[in-house]
């Protein structure tokens, strides 16, 4: 069963480790969805970063709200295909900015192979080369590329800094390898949906709160159990980084635990993983 619809938001703080909000779908109203997500007592946020022009966007705008937002610069696996020498130099200038928290969002998309998987590898390896120069965390992408990314990451495990599986919806083997590496994992309104990504419930369930961390992936992973009167007219398929409690809502809910616990613990890791 979904968590109720009907959710109080006690006083405590989330931490919204994804956001991709230079998306276009934010282009008219990218500041009211930050103040409305300040509202909900979702702050700070990450910006993933998936391209080195949205990096550099991403960038700004956390330089814009020092302390509630941070950024990620990287390449994500769809954009491999325009990745060059040039793009990881100007993903290393951005990472020398203190609000430039990470690296990625790199890895691999098998699923949809938007640039070809030749290029992605040569991408995401560029990116753990330059995370291990760097010392920042990394921020990856895994989607039906399980055994193949791991060996690649695995060749990099000695001098590589930690790494956060975000958006993960594999299934509980998979999430166990990544917690034996010391990985974090990332979990978005995939949660809630329990006819997509059922088997999540038993990787929620066995996850120790130590190693989770919560996003939205908004505009993208609307959370099933979101209110349908919290949602904005002509943006009723948005999910918005306001929208994250549902998330902590659905994890509090299968685990059993406090609603404010699953706040308090995920904005600790966050914290502490990004150095924010
Ligand atoms: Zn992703």
């Amino acid at each position: 069963m979904a968590a109720t619809t009907s959710i109080t938001f006690m006083n405590v703080m989330y931490t919204d480790i994804g956001i991709n909000l230079t998306s276009k779908q934010f282009n008219h109203d990218a500041a009211a969805v930050v103040q409305r997500a300040i509202g909900a007592n979702v702050q700070p946020m990450i910006l993933t970063g998936t391209s080195t022009a949205n990096s550099r966007q991403g960038a700004a705008l956390a330089q814009q709200y020092p302390g509630v937002l941070f950024a990620t610069a990287g390449i994500h696996p769809h954009d491999a295909r325009h990745f060059n020498e040039e793009s990881i130099n100007e993903l290393r200038l951005l990472l020398l900015q203190p609000a430039v928290v990470s690296v990625g969002e790199c890895g691999l998309d098998f699923d949809r192979d938007f640039s070809p998987r030749s290029l992605q590898e040569e991408c995401y390896e560029a990116q753990l080369q330059l995370a291990a120069e760097i010392k920042k965390p990394l921020f990856l992408h895994e989607r039906a590329a399980f055994a193949r990314f791991n060996s690649i990451t695995d060749n990099f495990s000695t001098g590589l800094p930690n790494a956060v599986v975000h958006c993960f919806t594999g299934t509980l083997q998979e999430a166990k390898t990544y917690l034996d590496k010391g990985y974090y994992l990332g979990f978005t309104g995939a949660v809630s949906d329990v006819k997509r990504f059922a088997h999540l419930k038993e990787v929620i369930a066995y996850m120790p709160m130590e190693r989770m961390m919560i996003e939205t992936d908004a505009p993208y992973m609307m959370p099933k159990n979101v209110d349908r009167q919290v949602l904005l007219p002509h943006h009723e398929r948005r999910n918005e980084p306001a929208f994250l409690p549902y998330v902590a809502a659905t994890i509090a809910h299968i685990k059993n635990i406090a609603l404010a616990d699953v706040a308090i613990q995920t904005t600790m890791n966050a914290k502490k993983f990004f150095a924010l």
